[in-house]
């Protein structure tokens, strides 16, 4: 009786894990992978609670366990591979379980003896496991916080796949009859019980970790225009500089800013001006690399830090920005009237920092501005201005937003 009630402080914790998981992803705003979290514990204690409370003689019982804990291992698999955009590998993990399954079947009809069923099961999830960090080594996000993900999961490959083996070398056989008296039962107690406390707190920790950065995240975009404010711009700008003088990579900078703004908002309003700024975000967010990073750093102003990117080039992403712009239609303009921007543009010289390189990009943008607008002037390092690229506005503005 005592160590039934012992025997039930596992799936007692896990079913309170899987409440925590779910509570975590409704109440958030993380993915579906808090979700599988909340499933990999509930089926865990579900396994636990049958193999538990039912006869382990029974071949059904050792059957119906192995199905919960493969759905257990297989939902957290899931889980910790969509958290870090990495496949899952249900396939192979649906092929492991089948061959490890078989296999039990097999020695459930040749032996009364538990232990070849035990290591059969445990190899599988064992297996089952190292799949996962297989996957995980590849994702691309590396922080600490994933590294210790990756080190849970090889852990639990080598408690399934070591633990069954010490123990069953240390007692040898387990006759049904006496499994729950036996020491491989007490030490898969302890070792299940350690094992997905330590696991949920790290998966804890990684939600926790996640909804953090979520939210940063968002207080660092701008709403209108999903760039980043002006402030979060500025801070990685400077981060992404230091790197770049580091690694000496090429980086420019282009600043733009929108022709005649004021008087969009005077004639269409300033929702119609709104729908401007957020038409030019979309323009920027769908030109630029992934490696590049982009702000809005005032009302209708912009700035792209491009990544391995000399002025010219710089100035070719500045002219595609322009081009895609000034042939958007804006909601509640005239079909026939097109907005321009003008661009200033400078590559990153030797020894400069932000505050120079962008008082040089600043400048060409005053020069493409005083030069007729509409156009991407390119400041070259003796100082001097250069005209890369200007093209008329061919739909002019109505008489009144000239004057
Ligand atoms: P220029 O071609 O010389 O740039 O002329 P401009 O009219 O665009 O001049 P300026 O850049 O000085 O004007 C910026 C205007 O943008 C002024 C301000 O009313 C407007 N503005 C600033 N922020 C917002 C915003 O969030 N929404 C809207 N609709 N307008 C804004
Ligand atoms: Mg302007
Ligand atoms: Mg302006």
């Amino acid at each position: 009786m005592r160590e039934q009630i012992i025997g039930m402080i596992t799936p007692t914790m896990a079913v309170m894990f899987s409440v925590g998981f779910l509570l975590l992803w409704k109440r958030g705003t993380l993915g579906n992978y808090v979700l599988a979290f909340a499933a990999a514990y509930a089926f865990f204690a579900i396994g636990f609670g049958v193999t538990h409370l039912f006869d382990t003689g029974s071949p059904y019982v050792f059957h119906t366990t192995q199905f919960f804990y493969t759905l257990s291992t297989a939902s957290g698999i899931w889980g910790v591979a969509r958290r870090v955009d990495q496949p899952p590998h249900l396939g192979v993990l649906l092929i492991i379980y089948a061959l490890s399954a078989g296999t039990l079947a097999l020695a459930i009809l040749l032996s009364d003896d538990l232990t070849s069923r035990l290591i059969i099961v445990n190899m599988g999830y064992g297996v089952m496991y190292v799949v996962a960090v297989m996957s995980l080594l590849n994702a691309h996000r590396r922080d600490t916080i994933d590294k210790i993900v990756i080190g849970m999961q090889a852990l639990l490959a080598a408690q399934f796949l070591i633990r069954p083996l010490l123990t069953l070398l240390i007692e040898g056989s387990i006759p049904a009859a006496a499994y729950r008296e036996s020491l491989y039962y007490s030490v898969l107690n302890l070792s299940l019980a350690l094992l997905s406390l330590l696991a949920a707190m790290v998966l804890v920790a990684a939600c926790i970790y996640d909804q953090i950065a979520a939210v940063r995240e968002r207080a660092e975009l701008d709403l209108l225009t999903g760039l980043r404010t002006r402030r979060a711009f500025e801070q990685d700008v400077i981060a992404y500089l230091e790197r770049a003088k580091q690694e000496g990579v090429p980086v420019s900078l282009v600043v733009a800013d929108i022709d005649h703004f004021k008087a969009v908002n005077d004639i269409y309003g300033h929702q119609t001006g709104d729908r401007a700024i957020a038409r030019f975000g979309e323009v920027v967010r769908n030109t630029i690399r992934d490696t590049d990073i982009a702000g809005r750093i005032g009302g209708e102003e912009f700035c792209i830090l491009a990544w391995n990117c000399d002025g010219n080039a710089a100035v070719a992403l500045a002219e595609r920005v322009r081009n895609r712009f000034g042939a958007s239609a804006i909601e509640g303009m005239p079909e026939d009237h097109r907005l321009t921007a003008s661009f200033g543009i400078a590559g990153r010289a030797e020894g400069e920092g932000y505050g120079k390189l962008f008082a040089r990009s600043d400048a060409a943008l005053y020069a493409a501005k005083q030069g007729g607008r509409n156009r991407s002037i390119r400041d070259e390092r003796s100082g001097e201005t250069s005209l890369i690229a200007s093209v008329a506005p061919k739909a002019s503005w109505p008489k009144a937003a000239n004057s």
